[in-house]
């Protein structure tokens, strides 16, 4: 039996073919060890993809949404006799994928539910403990297809935990979909180590660790950061200010052994919207661990979130404040339009937040300067067209020009 899994074109992306998708390989891998033929197909550069697929799945992130459907479309079109949905937005809305017309959606780990969905379910949950049981298979397209630069070095990705620690602790940031259910599972360093070898095998010497909060297992990563220093990779990570800081000792060790880029999600420099979104951290915190990583020599890249619950004047005086402060220590600045994704704490309960937005045939995500696309969303205070002023001042001002594409 044939599966043909199909990651969407991305053209909401600069890049459409920075790094692999990942998801789509540990699928291969599950399947092909179960007997089945399997093709991975990227529709950023090709919609070839086996007309006598007997099933296909889609991998659906939220902002693919629109072009998923249409893809559905001409799939069901070109003789698809059954099409699968997964990835992230599948597990938020899987309704409105069954509503779209997918035959079948995945919640939870494809690996453990597409062989359900293959068979006819309509809609499979499954979650898994031990998250080494599963493997990407790195061979099922050519990574070298794929372009992604740490500090100058051709990268890949890899992923050593699904969930966020702070989405497990607390329930998450109030804005945050947690398409994870809102559970933490880590591979062990063992397994790591195998993929980090594979990759080196490949050819690649330089990795970007995907995982949503790096530095959350301290004792964990410590082995990890010990491996990627023997095998001598470059590297880059996204964390969070306060894990950054906890953790201060591995951070250290991480950059003797080739750390050099941390991405660090701020949304805010104002500590009031901070507190509304359940951040966690405070704008003295954010500073702290700018000031040590770059006080360490690692590239520090921060994001920003421009439309928090109760966004004013003065809360966006307050980020373009600490950024007057701190941009010569930021290597990179990003800053979008918020957009309300379903399942989040603001998308569950509207009433308790200062945000209105227009439910719709939402886009998500869009290039800089072309948010018009995304859905309107205002407070209080300020307007959508406003709060898209903003935005774009604040990229003028702060982003470095290098950056701007
Ligand atoms: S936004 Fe980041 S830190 Fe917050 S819950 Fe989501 S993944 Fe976790």
């Amino acid at each position: 039996m044939l599966i043909s899994l199909i990651a969407p074109d991305r053209p909401y992306l600069i890049t459409q073919k920075s790094l692999p998708p990942l998801g789509p390989l540990y699928l291969a891998n599950t399947l092909k060890s179960k007997g089945y033929d399997v093709e991975v197909v990227d529709f950023a550069d090709s919609t070839t993809f086996s007309r006598d697929a007997d099933v296909c799945g889609v991998t659906i992130l939220s902002p693919d949404f629109i072009r998923s459907k249409e893809i559905l479309r001409s799939l069901k079109r070109n003789g698809a006799k059954r099409v699968i949905a997964g990835g992230p937005h599948a597990a938020i809305a899987p309704e409105e994928c069954l509503k779209a017309g997918f035959d079948g959606v995945s919640i939870g780990d494809g690996e453990l539910t597409i062989e359900r969905l293959i068979n006819g379910e309509k809609i499979v949950t499954a979650w898994a403990k031990n998250i080494d049981d599963f493997y990407p298979d790195r061979s099922a397209i050519d990574l070298w297809d794929y372009e992604f630069y740490v500090r100058g070095v051709r990268a890949t990705s890899l992923i050593t935990s699904r969930g966020c620690w702070w989405a497990a602790k607390t329930g998450g940031c109030s804005f945050c979909c947690r398409c994870d259910g809102r559970k933490l599972r880590f591979n062990s360093a063992k397994h790591v180590k195998k993929e980090l070898v594979d990759i080196q095998s490949i050819g690649f010497e330089a990795i970007v660790l995907y995982d949503d909060t790096f530095f959350s297992y301290p004792k964990r990563d410590t082995r990890i950061v010990k491996d990627i220093r023997e095998l001598g990779f470059t590297w880059r990570c996204f964390s969070r200010a306060d894990v950054v800081l906890r953790n201060k000792k591995v951070v250290e060790e991480a950059v003797k052994t080739g750390l050099s880029e941390v991405l660090l999600g701020v949304e805010s420099a104002s500590d009031s919207i901070l507190k509304t979104i359940n951040k966690g951290f405070t704008k003295k915190q954010v500073s702290e661990a700018i000031n040590f990583l770059y006080d360490l020599g690692v590239d520090v890249k921060v994001t920003f979130i421009v439309g928090c619950p109760s966004e004013s004047e003065e809360t966006l005086m307050e980020t373009k404040g600490f950024l007057d402060e701190h941009i010569t220590k930021l290597h990179d600045v990003d800053f979008t339009i918020l957009q309300i994704y379903p399942g989040c704490d603001i998308w569950r309960e509207p009433g308790k937040f200062d945000l209105v937005w227009q439910e719709s045939n939402t886009a998500y995500k869009s290039k800089p300067g072309e948010y018009g696309g995304c859905t309107p969303i205002s407070t209080s205070s300020l307007s959508f067209e406003e709060l898209l002023e903003w935005r774009d001042k604040l990229e003028k001002l702060f982003k470095p020009k290098e950056f701007i594409r």
